[in-house]
């Protein structure tokens, strides 16, 4: 059987796995070094590699285009053509993309997947392919004006969704606590942590709603660190979107099913993908 390679550059932390299949058979995690990024990568590539492998696939947290990473806070990359030197050094067809857009794909079938995290992607499936948009921006319903005289995005925009929903704005909004599990633990005692998570749910259903007018997604999954809430994320989302829905059916809302591997499953799809259409 053919494998593949994985890889999610994060922040924090970089996770490469090979498959078999859709069977994960090693892995490995690294901090994210300060600098000489590329080089880590290419080495947990090298690292992975066997005979066999014929695709690799990288996620990244940033705007790509033909393999180059053109802007990428969370490892300030800025024009890296990391597609060609990977595949300079390994020899093998390399795939690069937006995390988000992997996650969505790594999922399987079409769909909206909304990731919460430090901010808000999201990223939308149609017929089996990323609807990417004229600047390949399509699916920032982080960036989505929620309220319209809301609180100034760190964007330049007032109000986006991603200023009440995302992992951090509910921790700077509420204060006191330095994650967001922290706040969800306090949800049944603090009505403060009470009206800071409502006010992110509600943000989601609103927005979540318009999306759901405007593309009439079969389902809508959400992932992201902010997934880990479970029930207490999910069910007053789908109750808000309902709730603004009034002539059609809303679709379902699932939570992601492996939210911290999302990034590897999809890249390994993506460079599935990739080897078969070469
Ligand atoms: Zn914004």
């Amino acid at each position: 059987m053919s494998r593949v390679i994985g890889i999610d550059v994060g922040g924090t932390a970089i996770k490469a796995a090979r498959f078999a299949g859709s069977r994960m058979e090693e892995r490995r995690t690294i901090p994210t070094p300060s600098a000489e990024v590329v080089g880590a990568v290419t080495e947990l590539a090298r690292d992975l590699l066997a005979p066999d492998v014929d695709g690799v696939g990288v996620a990244v947290p940033g705007v790509v285009v033909d393999g180059v990473v053109q802007y990428s806070t969370n490892v300030a990359w800025a024009d890296v053509p990391l597609r060609e030197t990977l595949e300079d050094a390994l020899n093998v067809p390399v795939v690069v993309a937006n995390d988000v857009n992997a996650a969505a794909v790594g999922v399987g079938g079409d769909l909206l997947y909304v990731a919460l995290g430090t901010g808000i992607g999201g990223a939308l499936v149609v017929g089996g392919e990323l609807i990417e948009g004229a600047r390949g921006l399509a699916g920032e319903i982080g960036h989505v004006p929620v309220w319209p005289d809301g609180e100034p995005c760190a964007c330049g925009q007032r109000g986006c969704l991603e200023t009440y929903a995302s992992a951090s704005s509910v921790v700077r909004r509420y204060g006191g606590v330095t994650s967001a599990a922290e706040l969800v633990a306090r949800l049944d005692g603090d009505p403060a942590a009470r009206e800071v998570w409502d006010a992110a749910t509600t943000a989601l259903g609103i927005a979540l709603a318009s999306a759901t007018l405007l593309l009439d997604p079969p389902r809508i999954v959400l992932g992201g660190g902010l997934a880990g809430a479970g029930a207490a994320l999910v069910e007053p989302v789908r109750a808000e979107l309902a709730r603004r829905l009034a002539w059609r059916p809303a679709p379902p809302v699932e939570l992601a099913a492996d939210p911290a591997d999302a990034g590897i499953r999809g890249a390994a799809v993506l460079a599935r993908a990739v080897r078969e259409s070469a």
